[in-house]
């Protein structure tokens, strides 16, 4: 089996020289710099880092790409009138900037829901109101991440007050724009200003409310623009199969101290730098180490900047990406609702179970956290790895967060030194340096791509359900059957080159044919956009093309709206059949 692989001898010779001291040392001097991207703060992380990199000769590079980059300011809300008083708020990067002048307008509650778990957190979920609300300013709950709440641009709405779940008030990003925009993706950001406040303030103005009509003021500032931010790409040249290469990365700026998020993170990526150069003759194939700028305040501008300007690169050579997010934290003691695509399944089952002897929860990753190479087509693994058990999280009375292990000091001014944990940060390190080893070395690279066909062919059995005797995916099924009896072949001939090195002509043309497979599943998969444009930060379904069909059971037949949907779906299954069909050729040529 290609996902069993492993070699005992490199795998302990890397995991013994992994130490806790030399990130615990980022971890500490990063506690003293606040990242904001593109800050001279995190001009010093970078420093800190490539000095690190270069003492220990391994080849980096910075980059400097100009990205769109917002930092939100300071930002009022009061009530107007007699016993008027002021709330503390705080406005999100990429909201629409009042410039410090106040919006002062009647307020209206619109009831919502906070986010019940971190796959609903990104989600779409969306709170609908029949109020008139056209000149209002509009109150729900929820943290004002982008595409969660209410439809401001079609509400007529002048201002957004977003209530966070608890004490604090959590920063975020407005935009749906994933990276800097193009032309496809202006019009991403919300119409209207939008802040956020915290959830005893918001009760106050729901109770008010509820004693008659209340009129508030809101201002913020919010900078706005491009500006230059630095990546960091370090390259540690296999000797076997160079060209091939493993991308392991996680993002260097910060909201405050950002301990949790994502300090211990870049800790993780400069430790496995170092003893991946370091034993850099066990490595069979290339790894570069990337600290993206731009996640936090450009909406992942820094991995899309990578994603565009190496698009050909990565189309070519890319094995896979491993995300390293909100490693190490506090009370992380579960690998749950861990995000991998179901052809990494296997390896990562494998790999945490190996080095933890614990079981993994999780599967499909959602549209978020640097996750910018889905619709290169390119598969991977990991992204927040190990977080606080379930039961832990409700006897602390915490809610859903985006990272920090579940710690709800993600992304507010409580991210410091005690979100950190030694040992758990210890064993995460050690668990992405196994999987990055098994993924670098083994002979046929540890990806079952039929199991990803498998997972397709299950969503095309759930629409298929869903449409009744309204669409027919019988040739999306035909072609799924067909690819999967190919790809048995595939598997077969792959499990008989295990024994041969990495750069055996006919283990580099296997794994040529895995890296197409990867294109074209991958790109039909999880994007809708085309292979080098970006899908908006927005839930994205399985095959989104076709994920309409859901739709289709609550239009009455006949209905124009019914016909849309069907031609919709009719294109959609054509890139969906093509795509399939495209893979199951290439492998095809090759086991002929
Ligand atoms: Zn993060």
């Amino acid at each position: 089996m290609v996902t069993n692989w492993r070699d005992d001898e490199t795998e302990s010779v890397i995991l013994n020289d992994i130490t806790i001291d030399e990130p615990w040392a980022v971890v500490e001097r990063f506690s003293h710099l606040f990242r904001l991207s593109g800050s001279a703060d995190e001009l010093e992380a970078v420093r800190y880092i490539t000095d690190r990199l270069a003492n220990w000769g391994v080849p980096y590079q910075v980059h400097k790409p100009t990205c769109l980059i917002s930092l939100p300011g300071p930002a009022t809300l009061r009530t107007v009138g007699e016993n008027g008083q002021t709330y503390t708020v705080k406005t999100s990067a990429f909201s629409p900037s009042t410039d410090g002048a106040e919006i002062t307008a009647e307020l209206v509650y619109v009831p919502g829901s906070q986010a019940s778990g971190i796959n609903d957190l990104f989600g779409a979920g969306r709170t609908v109101s029949h109020q008139d609300l056209r000149g209002k300013i509009v109150m729900t709950e929820g943290l004002g991440i982008a595409a969660r709440g209410i439809d401001l641009a079609a509400s007529g709405a002048v201002a957004a007050v977003f209530i966070n779940p608890g004490h604090r008030i959590h920063e975020g990003i407005t935009t749906t724009s994933w990276g800097s925009p193009d032309l496809g993706s202006l019009g991403r950001t919300p119409p209207v200003p939008v802040v956020g406040i915290n959830k005893p303030d918001g009760e106050a103005l729901k109770a008010a409310l509820v004693e008659g009509p209340v009129t508030i003021a809101v201002s913020n500032k919010v900078d706005t623009g491009w500006r230059q931010i630095p990546v960091v790409v370090a390259e540690i040249a296999g000797n076997q199969a160079s060209d091939e290469f493993v991308l392991f990365h996680g993002h260097l700026d910060s909201w405050f101290e950002g301990i949790g998020d994502n300090a211990t993170g870049d800790a993780t990526l400069l430790e496995l730098a170092r003893v991946f150069h370091k034993h850099r003759d066990r490595l069979a194939r290339t790894i570069r180490v990337a600290w993206w700028s731009g996640h936090s305040h450009g909406r992942y501008a820094g991995s899309t900047w990578y994603a565009d300007t190496f698009a050909q690169d990565l189309t070519a050579n890319c094995v896979a990406h491993v995300n390293c997010d909100s490693p190490g934290c506090r009370w992380a003691t579960v690998y749950h609702n861990v995000f991998f695509m179901a052809e990494a399944e296997g390896i990562v089952q494998a790999t945490i179970k190996d080095v933890t002897g614990q079981d993994v929860t999780g599967g499909r990753p959602l549209r978020a956290g640097d996750c910018s190479f889905n619709n290169l087509g390119i598969s991977t693994f990991f992204m927040l790895s190990s977080t606080m058990p379930e039961e832990l999280v409700k006897e602390k009375g915490y809610y859903a967060v985006g990272g920090a292990g579940g710690n709800i000091a993600w992304h507010t001014e409580d991210d410091t030194m005690e979100i950190a944990d030694r040992d758990n940060l210890l064993r995460d390190m050690r668990v992405y340096a196994v999987a990055l080893i098994r993924t670098l070395n083994s002979p046929v690279y540890p990806l079952d791509y039929r199991a990803a066909v498998r997972q397709i062919e299950g969503d095309l059995a759930r629409y298929q359900a869903a449409a009744g005797d309204a669409f027919d995916f019988s040739p999306a099924l035909r072609a799924t059957a067909d690819l999967n009896a190919t790809l048995d072949r595939f598997y077969t001939e792959a499990d008989s080159l295990m024994d041969r090195s990495v750069d055996d002509p006919a283990v580099r043309q296997i794994n040529a044919s895995q890296r197409l497979l990867a294109r074209s599943l991958v790109s039909v998969n999880y994007s809708r956009d085309g292979r080098f444009r970006q899908d908006p930060a927005r839930a994205i379904p399985p095959l989104p093309d076709v994920a309409p069909v859901v739709e289709l059971a609550n239009e009455p037949i006949g209905s124009d709206r019914y016909h849309v949907l069907r031609t919709h779906l009719t294109r959609g299954q054509n890139r969906v059949v093509w795509s399939l069909r495209q893979a199951e050729r290439r492998i095809a040529e090759r086991i002929q």
